[in-house]
């Protein structure tokens, strides 16, 4: 990468988590739409992205600023890193939602923006909201996937920068298969989450965010990213239905804006990927969310250029801040839902492939 590149990067980068509200910023419409992927000209630099020690650094800071913030250590990954979770939890009446991101280490924007909402969690924009919804916030599940600490060769990887994201845990296991198993034999990553996580919140809703290829499109046009609900035939319909108005409420919240645009995700039934899983099992209403592009793969077609990290990044943000504010406000309940009837999977140009 030339200098002036990574600069600008540097730059889109911390523009973005100084923005703070974020929703004051116009941005060019369709920017993510018609943002770059990997040409095999441009570098993608893994060194702007936080590290593991640097997001538990973050953490620390924000809860010794934040009162209503309480970490939790829920377990380890199979390298020994403590897997953080965030914790908002006021009222146990209150509903709660848990976001999770990073089961893939390779998909990091959506930690990024993650731990900006943390920190708007801490100001009085959106700090209302705790009054009325409890929020548990599991960032960076695969923390040695993230910083390609792991058993397996990574020189396959095409990202420059001083690590190399992976998608799998260390033990080269594919944290999003591992939702069907007995707790006992699942990796540790999964384990935990199970264990000391979904068996012991009460806990209402899940958003589980990834990142998807590149090259998805609906209408012709690039997608920002994609969403579904659980589709394993045993979850509860009234389950899925709660889901649906999940999904309802980003949704609106994301194609309001000029640069959002979703496609359906065209994901499997089985009861292994978490979506289904973790509904099935504990009655949870689910959405997962893809983003586009990832941090770094063995394919060109799923690296997206950096160009468009400021926008999903900001995508995030809105979908975790409009969620919890319609789960306080109980708009959730009443959002319409309509869409999901007429939204058409995403359709693939050559040379892409899925994610979840
Ligand atoms: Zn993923």
């Amino acid at each position: 990468m030339n200098k002036l590149s990574k600069k600008m990067l540097a730059l889109s980068l911390t523009g973005v988590m100084t923005f703070g509200g974020l929703t004051t910023v116009s941005l060019p419409a369709s920017a993510v739409g018609n943002g770059p992927n990997y040409n095999g000209n441009e570098s993608i630099q893994t060194s702007i992205l936080t590290t593991y020690e640097e997001l538990v650094d973050f953490l620390h800071v924000q809860e010794a600023k934040q009162s209503a913030l309480e970490l939790e250590v829920i377990g380890e990954t199979v390298k020994g890193r403590d897997i953080y979770m965030a914790k908002y939890i006021t009222n146990e009446d209150n509903p709660t939602i848990l976001f999770l991101t990073q089961q893939h280490g390779n998909e990091q924007l959506t930690t990024e923006g993650a731990l900006e909402f943390i920190k708007h969690l801490g100001t009085g924009k959106t700090r209302s909201v705790l009054e009325n919804v409890n929020i548990l916030v599991i960032p960076m599940l695969n923390a040695d996937g993230a910083m390609g600490d792991v058993n397996f060769s990574t020189d396959n990887y095409i990202a420059d920068g001083d690590r190399h994201l992976t998608r799998a845990n260390a033990n080269n296991y594919d944290l999003n298969r591992e939702h069907d198993k007995a707790t006992a034999a699942m990796q540790p990553e999964a384990r935990v989450l199970h264990e000391n996580v979904l068996e012991v919140y009460d806990i209402d809703y899940l958003i589980d965010l990834h990142h998807q290829g590149t090259q998805s499109e609906r209408d012709g046009k690039y997608v920002s990213g994609s969403i579904l609900y659980p589709t394993n035939p045993n979850v509860d319909p009234a389950i899925v239905e709660q889901s649906k108005k999940l999904g309802a409420v980003v949704f609106h919240e994301i194609e309001s804006k000029g640069w959002g645009h979703l496609g359906k995700y065209n994901g499997g039934s089985g009861a292994n990927i978490g979506r289904n899983g973790i509904a099935l099992r504990y009655d949870i209403a689910t959405l997962l969310f893809e983003m586009r592009g990832m941090s770094d793969h063995t394919n060109p077609s799923a690296v997206l250029g950096q160009k468009s990290n400021g926008y999903l990044i900001k995508q995030t943000v809105n979908t975790l801040d409009s969620t919890v504010k319609a789960i306080a406000d109980g708009s959730i309940h009443t959002v319409d839902t309509s869409f999901w009837d007429t939204l058409p999977f995403q359709t693939t140009r050559p040379a892409e492939e899925g994610d979840e």
